[in-house]
């Protein structure tokens, strides 16, 4: 059996036929960028998704760094993020011309709210915890020490969309919520696409005409934005692919259940641990295990393709050198660096597919 670790093209050939019309439709109708096609995508995500406001925009960094500009974010600011995440997060703060400042994660891979407030100082402005690999972080308590300490609350949703914490939708709790529509992301485009979600007129509009080269009205320009509007072709295909995203969300959820019951005997390793008061998406299902260099391999070799999110926190980066960190600062995250492995999870993964990766798990243990 061959087990990719993602099947785009699996998804590709359920839907080949809407995705036929609606690119046909946008070639037909002579517009290509920010006009029906995303307009409708706009208005639709803010009903499916229940947020009132909604940016549609280039991609998911530009989300995170056009959520910060709008704040009032730059130079001289700092900004708490988690030390586990992709680059976008802590770049994204960094283009701004702030300095990121990292916070080690739990358990669960999550930034550590009980951290947070030692790291908090007089130049901090904001927090942005990432809901990674499709759980959300603690937002409750990382919200009451924004509104403690008046700072801005950016959800990085880019792994989480339908995410729940207490009921509470990710991206609908933050000042904004910025969402990544990369190919592979739980809900993604056909290219590079992203969006912003806020509840507050103002902040929506700042974020618009940010993302408009700081217009409302084309010529109008009141600031100096930045070309960040989305392809009239990802639009229509977000479009289409949105309805699908509850049903392939609950698919995600139903094999990562699969996955647990089947590899729950596993001494040598962890699985992601739910709780009863979240909504677990699972863009990613990220075991904690043993000799992991050794199983990737092993898993290879029976034909089933895995892979690390990530293999460098992000303050060991060469990029972050210059903050002279030592392994002492984030001890779990150095301690999972070694162990994490991602397995195959996508909403068109088989029942047999995931007990032939479970049976080659318990080999590579057992035998
Ligand atoms: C994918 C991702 C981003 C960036 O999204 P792009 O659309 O690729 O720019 C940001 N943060 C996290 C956690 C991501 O996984």
């Amino acid at each position: 059996m061959n087990i990719p670790f993602f099947d785009l093209k699996a998804q590709h050939i359920q839907i080949k036929e809407e995705i036929d019309l609606a690119i046909k439709k946008v070639f037909d109708s002579g517009e290509f960028i920010a006009a029906s096609a995303v307009k409708e995508f706009e208005q639709n995500f803010c009903k499916y998704y229940g947020t009132k406001y909604f940016v549609p925009v280039a991609n998911g960094t530009d989300a995170l760094y056009i959520s910060l500009k709008v704040l009032g974010i730059g130079i001289g600011d700092e900004v708490i993020t988690s030390a586990c995440s992709w680059i976008s997060t802590s770049s994204a703060i960094s283009q701004t011309g702030a300095k990121p400042v990292f916070v080690d994660i739990n358990k669960d891979f999550l930034i550590d709210e009980q951290q947070i407030e030692s790291k908090i100082t007089t130049k901090t402005k904001a927090i942005i915890p990432v809901h990674l690999y499709g759980k959300m972080a603690d937002v409750e308590t990382i919200r009451k020490i924004c509104q403690k300490h008046n700072l801005h609350l950016i959800e990085d949703c880019a792994q989480a969309h339908l995410a729940e914490f207490d009921t509470k939708k990710a991206g609908l709790i933050g000042t904004t919520g910025a969402f990544s529509f990369f190919p592979t992301k739980n809900l993604g485009a056909y290219g590079h696409a992203g969006g912003i979600t806020t509840q507050d007129e103002n902040i929506y509009l700042k974020l618009k005409i940010f993302a408009q080269n700081g217009a409302l009205i084309k010529h109008e320009h009141q600031i100096e934005g930045m070309n960040s509007t989305m392809d009239e072709i990802q639009g229509a295909i977000l479009n289409t692919k949105l309805s699908f995203l509850d049903t392939w969300t609950n698919q995600r959820i139903d094999h990562a259940a699969l996955y647990n019951t089947l590899l729950s005997d596993i001494k040598q390793l962890n699985c992601p641990k739910t709780s009863i008061n979240t909504r677990d998406v699972f863009h990613l299902y990220v075991i904690d295990c043993e000799r992991r260099n050794k199983l990737k391999f092993f898993l290879k070799q029976k034909g089933i393709e895995t892979a690390i999110h990530y293999p460098c926190p992000l303050p060991f980066l060469e990029a972050y050198k210059y903050l002279n960190h030592s392994t002492k600062d984030f001890p779990i995250a150095i301690s999972k660096q070694e162990r994490i492995l991602s397995l195959p999870l996508y909403p068109e993964l088989t029942k047999e597919q995931i007990e032939y990766i479970c049976l080659n798990i318990k080999e590579f243990y057992y035998n």
